[in-house]
């Protein structure tokens, strides 16, 4: 009797140990794999200085791109620590200084002077004022973005408050914050990443450790950045303003692809249509397709299954891109591209 009754317990342990694999992998494996796009791969990772008149973007996970004309460089986001998903959820945040040391001397950001952040939520906010901090850069963002700054004791003199439409002049770039739309809202296990209608910025300084969630969106905002007779468009978060880009032309696109096949297919068309074909972009380069609890220093994995589809949302852009003859390249972490 008892041998029957250990052996039954043996078998449930054994059943839970599996199902919990099964739904580890099922959730928290990867929603793609990058190297099957390796057609599209630029597999650039120059370490020449950037050639004369040339623009060169270095692709730093999420929507942190490295902007350089060899002269100067402009940020976006700079969101370098990115904790693990336990730490996410469970723990108070901090920026990892060492992490974003590591960063600059990979990148030898040594000229960076603007650094704009998309939104205030942590994966584009958190670690701005400290990479402001450590390369004399100046932050650049709306008020909840400034009150990150002040709350990592970033001085107001290198704060400036993003005021849409109004094109800034640094080196020879010209950068125009032009206002735009969060990625729809989610669910994760009955979690919402919406923002609180009655509390839709961050009001005071936010001063680390910090929880996850006080980092509340504050607006999102598309960057398009001017060199020359060219220009690219930035674009972090999956959503549109109908209309609003109908006026710019740009060379290049770097497109948020976070959750677009989880949104339904009119608004997916729609994205595509207010974006690439808006802009009459020749080249798009996605962006926000990667797993933020990872490190940077390791090859740069695509989002959770949990909250997206990295295969659905690329064969989209594939798709559609094809279509208009339009050129796509995916950029692992750390890549460069030399744009024009
Ligand atoms: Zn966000």
């Amino acid at each position: 009797m008892n041998r029957l009754k250990n052996h039954l317990q043996f078998c449930f342990k054994f059943f839970l140990f599996f199902s919990f694999l099964w739904i580890q992998s099922c959730m928290f494996g990867s929603s793609g794999n990058v190297r099957d796009y390796k057609n599209y791969l630029s597999e650039q990772k120059q370490t020449n200085s950037v050639p004369s008149g040339k623009v060169r973007v270095t692709f730093l996970g999420t929507s942190s791109l490295l902007v350089d004309d060899g002269e100067t460089q402009l940020l976006t986001d700079g969101f370098f620590t990115r904790p693990s998903l336990f730490r996410t959820a469970f723990l108070r945040l901090s920026t990892d200084i060492s992490i974003i040391e590591s960063v600059m001397a990979k990148t030898r950001m040594n000229r960076l002077k603007g650094i704009f952040v998309c939104h205030s939520h942590y994966d584009h906010a958190m670690d701005a004022p400290f990479v402001a901090k450590l390369t004399g850069a100046n932050l650049y963002g709306s008020s909840s973005t400034l009150n990150v700054g002040a709350g990592a004791g970033l001085s107001f003199d290198r704060m400036n408050l993003f005021i849409p439409g109004k094109p800034v002049r640094i080196g020879k770039f010209t950068v125009t914050v032009l206002s735009s739309k969060h990625t729809p809202p989610f669910k994760i296990l009955g979690k919402t990443n919406a923002t609180d209608p009655n509390h839709p910025n961050i009001d005071s300084p936010l001063i680390q450790p910090a929880k996850a969630s006080d980092y509340i969106e504050g607006g999102a905002f598309d960057f398009l950045i001017q060199h020359g007779s060219h220009s690219l468009l930035i674009k972090g978060s999956t959503n549109y303003i109908e209309g609003a880009l109908d006026r710019y032309k740009v060379d290049v696109l770097f497109l948020g692809i976070a959750q677009l096949s989880k949104q339904p297919e009119t608004f997916q068309e729609t994205y595509y249509k207010e974006t690439v074909k808006a802009v009459k972009a020749k080249q798009v380069i996605p962006i926000h397709w990667d797993n933020f609890f990872k490190p940077l220093a390791e090859p740069l994995e695509p989002n959770l299954k949990i909250g997206d589809d990295f295969n659905a949302n690329m064969n989209f852009i594939l798709h559609k891109t094809k279509a208009d003859n339009v050129n796509v390249i995916l950029l692992q972490g750390f890549e460069t591209i030399d744009l024009f």
